[in-house]
């Protein structure tokens, strides 16, 4: 045997070495899972069949995901060029970052919001700049565009946003791609169908305008892992040249054109969950839970000090709901997935249960 000494191995870039690793909670097979915003029923059966109709060969081969980005970009009634499918909206935000962020360079991020938006742009060497909401958590939008600078290269806004479920009007995200021409506007649209209100449109005006969509969320197949780039051509190709060819799987490919063509499936499925919100807000205004107001398959409440001991008594229930006492500005609150009114009505019992206990003992406390 060779005498190999023993050296200490290379370390990453320093802004690696700085960050914290993310480490998504893990959710109980048995329970309801009201902690990731995903479709918490299944997916279309038509995507199910594709799913049972794949074979051995179809997995030999590389995936192509033109011809399907092709389909994607006539339902968004977009040109085959200015669409990219991507590994869910995560690697659509990396490769945009990746893309577009370098030295010298800000990231202008309203928060609270999505946690990947900051993960990825620590990993480059821009700087992160925060805007923070006011209590209601409304878009803070005088504050965002007071704090554009010159380096601001791109400004990354979920619409809806998670996770307080507030929206940016249509008129205001133009008011910011045309108050920052030189940085791309990355205007996330995860949640668009709970909320029906897009700017895709706008793409043919505004040059620096990005949208991310996602088949994670009403479509139900979070676990496929496939988002969409939206752009102008221009946008797309740079992005291209980022993004790896094979990032999309070929099961995934199959499934996507199922689950486009199957509209009648999502429209019922959104359906059910608006139906479930307005439901499910009425037994958190009965137990006088505060609330906002969300346009999202989720609410975020506000539970106090006690939020650790609350989240894992509706745990013990059978119901997972996502702490969210982390996030700027949202300390005690719990943001809570909307998924069908049995569930709904299911949670809201072990709601009652939980609180009625914590109010039992902080009585008891007093
Ligand atoms: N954007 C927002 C605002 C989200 O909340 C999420 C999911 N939690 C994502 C993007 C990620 O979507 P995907 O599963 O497509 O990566």
């Amino acid at each position: 045997m060779v005498d190999i000494p023993n050296r200490p191995a290379p370390k990453p870039r320093a802004r690696v070495q700085a960050m914290k690793e993310y480490h998504p909670p893990l959710g109980s097979r048995d329970s309801l899972r009201l902690d990731f915003n995903e479709n918490t029923v299944a997916c279309s059966p038509a995507v199910r069949d594709v799913l049972s109709g794949i074979s051995a060969g179809d997995l030999t081969r590389y995936p192509e995901r033109e011809s399907v980005e092709a389909q994607v970009a006539r339902n968004l009634e977009l040109n085959p060029e200015q669409v990219i499918l991507t590994n869910g909206v995560d690697e659509a935000i990396h490769v945009l970052f990746q893309a577009f962020l370098e030295e010298g360079n800000e990231l202008l991020l309203p928060v609270p919001t999505y946690t990947m938006y900051e993960v990825y742009a620590s990993s480059t060497d821009a700087q992160i700049v925060t805007v923070q909401a006011a209590k209601d958590f409304k878009f803070p939008y005088q504050a965002l565009l007071e704090a554009i600078t010159p380096q601001t290269k791109v400004i990354a806004l979920a619409n809806p946003n998670s996770p307080t479920g507030s929206i940016i009007r249509r008129d205001q995200i133009i008011a910011i791609a045309e108050r920052a021409p030189h940085a791309i506007v990355l205007l996330d649209e995860a949640y668009f169908h709970f909320y029906g209100e897009t700017a895709i449109d706008l793409l043919a005006s505004l040059s620096n305008l990005v949208i991310a969509r996602t088949f994670s969320k009403a479509y139900g197949v979070a676990g496929l892992r496939v988002g969409i780039l939206a752009a102008s051509a221009e946008n797309a190709r740079w992005m291209r040249r980022v993004i790896s060819p094979y990032s999309v799987n070929s099961v995934a490919l199959a499934c996507i054109p199922a689950a486009l063509a199957d509209r009648a499936y999502l429209d019922r499925y959104v359906e059910e969950v608006l139906a479930a919100r307005t439901e499910f807000e009425a037994a958190l205004d009965a137990l006088s839970i505060r609330r906002w107001p969300s346009e999202a398959n989720f609410i975020l409440v506000h539970i106090g000090g006690k939020h650790r001991e609350f989240v894992q008594a509706m745990n013990a229930g059978g119901v997972l709901v996502r702490d969210r006492s982390n996030d700027p500005g949202c300390a005690g609150c719990v943001r809570i997935t909307i998924g069908t009114r049995e569930q709904m009505r299911r949670a809201a019992m072990v709601l009652n249960n939980v609180v009625s206990h914590m109010r039992e003992a902080k009585e008891a406390e007093a």
